[in-house]
């Protein structure tokens, strides 16, 4: 199976090619369409299952699909637990986009280090943010971020989300953003605070489970 068969265009799959991949792992064959559907996913899968591609791919498509040239706005905010994953997460980002048409701006937010750098970082705004909720609402209170404009909320790991104790800050998060929008939900197990968090955040997702 190819990634072009799941609906990516020919760019990304230059990006894939480019990258190595040859052919989309499970989690990126079932979620790839029902994302570029606009569908709400609600996913199980942990690392090395190639959950990042699975939804950085379909959001890189959705932006090329509908990119005007303009003031960049932040259209996609991935929420994750540890500076590591924001890291990880925004690399990836990065090494998909380098040769794209379009310039893509990711970038990744996390505490534990000095938020002006990553104020700096986001003048001019961002296309994609990866940011751990703590230090994302510290910049929004800052004025150095808006979230009027997210149109897909992905949380990563949510079950590490809830076990470090994010829960709140996750809710002080989903209330600044539009109602309107698409959310994906990844987590290694689905536990029943996980299911609980996918309950009042998830529109009639589609579930994908291993
Ligand atoms: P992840 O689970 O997203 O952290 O990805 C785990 C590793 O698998 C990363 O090193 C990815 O670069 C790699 N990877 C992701 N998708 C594919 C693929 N379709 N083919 C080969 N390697 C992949």
């Amino acid at each position: 199976m190819s990634f072009a068969s799941l609906g990516l265009c020919p760019a990304l799959q230059q990006a894939v090619d480019a990258r190595g991949y040859d052919q989309p792992t499970d989690i990126q064959a079932r979620a790839i369409p029902v994302v570029l559907r606009g569908d709400d996913v609600m996913a199980q899968a942990s690392t090395g299952s190639g959950k990042t591609a699975a939804f950085v791919l379909p959001l890189l498509q959705q932006l090329l699909a509908t990119h005007r040239d303009g003031p960049r706005r932040l259209r996609g905010l991935v929420l994750v637990p540890t500076r590591e994953l924001a890291v990880q997460i925004a690399d990836t980002w990065r090494e998909m986009t380098q040769d794209l048409p379009v310039r893509v701006k990711t970038v990744a937010v996390f505490g534990g280090v000095s938020i002006n750098p990553q104020m700096m970082a986001l003048r001019g705004d961002a296309d994609f943010v990866v940011a751990t909720p703590g230090r994302l609402l510290d910049l929004v209170q800052h004025n150095a971020l808006r979230l009027g404009g997210v149109q897909t909320l992905v949380l990563d790991e949510a079950d590490r989300l809830l076990d470090l104790g994010f829960a709140d800050e996750l809710q002080r998060v989903l209330a600044l953003l539009p109602a309107r929008r698409q959310n994906l939900l990844f987590s290694a197990t689905f536990a029943p605070e996980v299911q609980a968090l996918a309950e009042g955040l998830l529109r009639q997702p589609v579930k994908l489970q291993a």
